[in-house]
């Protein structure tokens, strides 16, 4: 991970150095002899730093009884190590400012920043151990943050644009983009600015605490648990992160919930003090009183809402799986409607027009048999006259279930219109249909129809034609031609008889080897 760091930051990424003060306060703090009056020396060059530190040292922040009113008094009343921390905190946040910036909102990064040093300062004292670099290191533990936004602004603002909607991932989101996150780019950059090992360390697993070597394991989670509580005065949703907290206070400190409140509230207060000492805008930090009322609104309209949401949810889960199922049924319905016939359930004449170009399609194709058989009730108007239109309706239901009763599942068989009924025959010479539509043809003939009192019976004439495969292809028109030809000839024969017609015009119909049956 280091590596990958170090490339990048080795990679013309124009990263910023640290100010010069900064570089001399760190130099300086490091030498075995340094003082205070060194350090004042420093200082004393940048006179509103001076006076920063002068108003830092009467704030209540410090809560000294006196008033400090000279530099050097502040820094022997301060001591060394505050002193450089401090002085380092407000030249940094100086440096690293950019008001005209409207994507990265600066002073809301260094609001939460203070607001998290702040908190980080009074977690340690709560909890026994105070600790002079805790404010720093709490302070730039997202410097990684402005950094990477700094040297790669658009990939960042992807990020940004990424995490509006979910901070936790944040972390995630930057490995994602550029295999490292804050947290690394932060540790290493104020390694090489020469910050000490206990500041740039911790910041390191500042989001993982559980991994960070036993020795910061302590002051990342504190880094943790600040950098959560600076989020509920800068954050909305509230309610949440006060039960994180609560939650993480509880398991990894053991402060109690009361002790909680009150350190929640005293963060806000420090911090809108330091804030102005900063030059950093206040936001809208509201009193954690306020925050508390909030959150408890937003928990019960949150209760409320999820309610009505899974509700809401069921409700329209239901009506769309209903929708979907009364969907499938009109759909199939419909399909049924277009392709059927409504009384005998046969194929209706435009699929029977479909079904036909396909399999005349496939037989020229495949160099196979197809026959086309147009059968037709004989004298069908008598029954109709005779027994009524509703009797005919049944005679054509009951015989056309007879002929699909004798059929092959591969057989085609569809209502031509009126009492005219059409078989498609796949992979039949015109033997075999001969013989099938000569068995039709008794079949019908036997049946005795008991229908409304009546006892009636209706034979059929049966025109086949068949393609010739051998002869070359065959036209789907030429071939409903010739079968009505043939059916014709079966009338004319007398009726309740099977004929066939050859689509080929030159071989004489009478000259087929099985041209005429009864
Ligand atoms: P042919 O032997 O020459 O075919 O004589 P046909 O009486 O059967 O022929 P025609 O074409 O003169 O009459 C067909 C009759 O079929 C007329 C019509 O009333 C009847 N028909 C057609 N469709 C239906 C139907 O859906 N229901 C009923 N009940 N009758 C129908
Ligand atoms: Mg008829
Ligand atoms: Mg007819």
């Amino acid at each position: 991970m280091q590596d990958i760091v170090l490339t990048f930051l080795r990679s013309g990424a124009e990263l910023p150095s640290p100010p010069a003060i900064a570089v001399r306060i760190l130099e300086e703090t490091k030498k075995d002899d340094c003082s205070l009056d060194g350090l004042a020396r420093i200082i004393e060059a940048d006179p509103a730093l001076a006076l920063k530190i002068l108003r830092l040292s009467n704030s209540s922040y410090y809560g000294l009884v006196a008033k400090v009113k000279s530099l050097p008094r502040a820094l022997s009343v301060l001591g060394l190590n505050a002193v450089k921390n401090i002085v380092l905190s407000f030249v940094l946040i100086d440096n690293f400012r950019n008001s005209d910036e409207n994507a990265f909102n600066y002073d809301l990064f260094w609001r939460r920043s203070v607001t998290a040093a702040v908190s980080a300062d009074l977690v340690s004292e709560v909890i026994g151990k105070p600790n002079e670099d805790i404010f720093l290191t709490a302070l730039l533990q997202n410097i990684g943050v402005l950094l990477l936004y700094i040297c790669r602004q658009e990939d960042y603002l992807g990020v940004l644009e990424d995490t509006r909607f979910n901070p936790s991932s944040w972390e995630a989101v930057e490995a994602e983009r550029f295999g490292f996150n804050h947290q690394d780019v932060g540790t290493q950059v104020l390694k090489d600015w020469g910050l000490p090992e206990n500041i740039y360390r911790p910041i390191g697993f500042h989001h993982s605490p559980q991994e960070a070597p036993s020795d910061f394991r302590e002051i990342s989670r504190i880094l943790r648990i600040a950098d959560n509580l600076s989020l509920l005065y800068t954050e909305e949703h509230s309610a949440v992160i006060i039960e994180t907290l609560k939650r993480d206070f509880d398991e990894h400190f053991d402060i109690p919930p009361e002790q909680v409140d009150d350190l929640i509230d005293t963060t806000a207060r420090r911090t809108v003090e330091l804030l102005s000492i900063f030059d950093i805008p206040p936001g809208g930090m509201k009193p954690f009183s306020q925050i508390l009322q909030d959150a408890n609104t937003e928990l019960g309209r949150l209760n409320l809402t999820y309610e009505q949401l899974v509700l809401q949810y069921k409700s329209a889960k239901e009506s769309a799986e209903n929708l979907a199922r009364e969907l499938q049924k009109a759909n199939q319905k419909l399909r049924q409607l277009a392709t059927t016939d409504g009384l005998t359930g046969l194929y209706n004449h435009r699929t029977f027009q479909d079904l036909l170009e396909k399999r005349v399609g496939e037989a020229n194709r495949h160099k196979r048999h197809l026959t086309l058989a147009l059968l037709d009730l004989d004298n069908f108007k008598q029954v109709n006259d005779g027994y009524g239109h509703s009797v005919g309706d049944a005679v054509l239901k009951a015989v056309s279930a007879k002929i699909a009763g004798m059929l092959r599942r591969e057989d085609i068989f569809a209502r031509y219109g009126g009492e005219e009924f059409a078989v498609i025959l796949p992979e039949t010479e015109i033997k075999g249909a001969m013989q099938l539509a000569d068995r039709l043809r008794k079949a019908v003939a036997q049946m005795v129809l008991n229908i409304k009192g009546a006892s009636l019976s209706v034979t059929v004439s049966i025109g086949l034609s068949s393609n010739l495969p051998h002869l070359g292809k065959c036209d789907k028109a030429d071939l409903i031609d010739a079968s009505d030809k043939a059916l014709y000839m079966a009338k004319s024969a007398g009726r309740n008889a099977v004929r066939i017609a050859l689509l080929n015009p030159t071989i004489s119909d009478e000259s087929h080897p099985a041209c005429s049956a009864r």
